[in-house]
């Protein structure tokens, strides 16, 4: 059978940038029903998933967003996107470069890292009516780093890079999350690789998003609000940190 036009060699359109990428570095809101998080409060979460495309083909499958968690009052916390992932200049950031090491540590509100990325649910055991959707998976850099190996590959094992979001030479992903809060760990495993049914495409297609904007959209963004820096210095001095 033909294979429709949709379908990109991603290797061809991503081999090259992602090699210079590799080689240069080594809540509040009501979550909407696209994101498929991990469930914090549960003790056991297994997601297997196929990864996809971006909606723009020539954008890697995956965004990284920065943010700040920021707790301001019983209950109450601002999820900020970080300066750095939109305008470049972040004034959260700024502020904590006037702060030792060991305060900004203490505060915890440095910024940290969260990836989204298009996916298709095979199964969710903790929400089986995600079973069968596109959504768009937040997940952490442990799991990007396990994902970034797969694209690597391995010459001297033997391991080709494999394009795990590609429709047809991809892998379903599992990820298993155990614990909770800071014993959280997760273990990753991708199956044998298979192509996907192509009777999915017209859903596929339709139902991805653009990762950044996606993410973007999860947070209140950072870029110079003097409320929200002034509620952050609030933080730290009622908190007793600075
Ligand atoms: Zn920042």
């Amino acid at each position: 059978m033909k294979k429709t036009s949709r379908r990109k060699d991603y290797r061809a359109l991503h081999e090259t940038k992602l090699k210079e990428s590799f080689s240069k570095s080594e809540s509040n809101y009501e979550a909407p029903k696209k994101l498929l998080k991990f469930d914090s409060k549960a003790e056991k979460h297994v997601l297997k998933v196929r990864f996809l495309p971006n909606k723009n083909p020539d954008d890697f499958p995956f965004s990284q967003i920065k943010s700040h968690n920021i707790y301001i009052g019983p209950d109450t916390y601002h999820f900020i996107t970080c300066g750095q992932s939109t305008s470049g200049t972040c004034p959260i950031c700024e502020f904590n470069r006037g702060l030792d090491d060991e305060t900004v540590k203490k505060s915890r509100l440095y910024a940290t890292k969260k990836y989204y990325s298009n996916v298709l649910v095979i199964s969710d055991s903790v929400n089986p009516d995600n079973n069968g959707k596109v959504m768009v998976l937040e997940y952490s850099q442990t799991t990007q780093n396990f994902l970034m190996e797969m694209l690597k590959g391995d010459e001297e094992m033997d391991e080709k890079p494999s394009y795990y979001y590609d429709l047809e030479h991809g892998s379903t992903i599992v990820i298993k999350k155990e614990g909770i809060r800071i014993n959280t760990k997760y273990i990753m495993k991708a199956l044998k690789p298979e192509a996907l049914d192509e009777d999915l495409d017209d859903m596929i297609f339709a139902e991805i998003e653009d990762t950044k904007k996606f993410g973007l959209q999860l947070n209140k963004i950072a870029s110079n609000d003097e409320k929200m820096l002034q509620d952050y210095k609030h933080f730290l001095e009622t908190a007793d940190i600075i």
